[in-house]
């Protein structure tokens, strides 16, 4: 598993320090600080900039941790890149802007230095995509995805809601790039980073970038959700790490069984909508001989609302139920048209 962490902001040469410090011989393998900080509101501290270049660089030199920061811009790019950090991140409010990115790309071309993307604000994975597209067609060869969770109307508990399909979809859409997942942007309280750390794990995913300062009730920047090294340790302690997968014989035997109940079900699931498909074509032959639209007003609304009061009592959450008959439904007037 890799492992980034360190604090959101570097503050000052003595603060990046004693956290690097608190981090060394637990499996850190990249301290990450930001330098130049996207702050919603003006006037809130955004970051010491390039003063901090030189500080990194004695975190590695005292250390051997290597160094990272967040860059949003070429002149970034080009300042890191001239102070010799060993990695960069691009952050979720400038993912969501292809020039920014275009124009990253273009400082990184040429340069071999691993850069992790982290996913856009807005859930769009076309954003995040787009921008891991730019990367490589610059040449960048070492990329990584950084999940730290979404803007939408509705985030639980959560600062950002995880949306855990759509980093999964990006896994599959890119299976050759690690996935990490910052759950401390995602909580936005640290009680909540081990929850979050442990789904990551729970799914497989590749590492985790967790912000972690010295004292972080005095952050300048995220204060709620940084850990303390001692915090980071005990999280680190209480992670389960399961295996991608085994040879023991008695698990095989019993998942072996388990997938072939679901391969059952899912060939009588395909069998049961090829004849629900077969009546739509019935039906739309049947309307059609009696000189009647393929959509009648009302019949949908009805229908869904039947599936929804039976996908309850089956216990089947709503989203999932509609947007399966949603799917069903089109290809039923897609048939009927025929
Ligand atoms: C950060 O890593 O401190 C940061 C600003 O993250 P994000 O881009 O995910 O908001
Ligand atoms: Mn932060």
């Amino acid at each position: 598993m890799l492992l980034i962490a360190g604090p959101c902001s570097a503050e000052s040469p003595q603060q990046l320090m004693e956290t690097a410090r608190g981090l060394t011989g637990c499996g850190v393998s990249v301290f990450r600080a930001g330098l130049w900080k996207p702050r919603t509101h003006p006037g809130s501290f955004e970051g010491v900039g390039a003063e901090g270049l030189p500080w990194l660089v004695a975190v590695r030199e005292e250390t051997g941790l290597a160094v990272a920061t967040e860059v949003a811009g070429a002149k970034h790019v080009e300042a890191c890149l001239a102070a010799g950090l060993d990695a960069l991140w691009i952050g979720a409010r400038t993912t969501t802007s292809p020039f920014l990115v275009q124009e990253i790309a273009e400082a990184l071309s040429g340069t071999d230095i691993p850069v992790y993307i982290k996913n856009p604000v807005q859930p769009d994975p076309e954003l995040w995509a787009g921008a891991v597209e730019r990367l490589q067609r610059a040449g960048v060869r070492r990329i990584g995805l950084v999940l730290r969770g979404f803007t939408t109307p509705e985030s639980g508990p959560y600062r950002n809601a995880p949306l855990w399909p759509l980093a999964v979809g990006m896994r599959t859409r890119f299976p050759g790039l690690p996935l990490l997942v910052d759950p401390s942007h995602i909580a936005g309280q640290r009680g909540l980073v081990e929850e979050i750390s442990q789904k990551a794990l729970d799914l497989g995913l590749d590492g985790l970038m967790v912000e972690v300062h010295a004292h972080p009730d005095s952050a300048l920047s995220d204060a709620a959700q940084q850990l303390s090294p001692e915090g980071f340790r005990s999280l680190l302690g209480a992670l389960q790490e399961r295996a991608a997968d085994t040879d023991a014989p008695d698990y095989r035997e019993g998942i072996e069984a388990l997938r072939a109940r679901i391969d059952a079900v899912d060939e009588q699931l395909l069998a049961l909508l090829a004849a629900r498909m077969d009546i739509s074509r019935e039906i739309g032959g049947y309307k059609k001989d009696h000189g009647i639209t393929i959509l009648q007003p009302g019949r949908w609304e009805l229908l869904l609302e039947r599936v929804l009061a039976e996908g309850r009592r089956r216990g089947l959450p709503e989203d999932f139920v509609r947007k399966l008959f949603e799917t069903i439904h089109e290809e039923s007037v897609r048939r009927q048209g025929k």
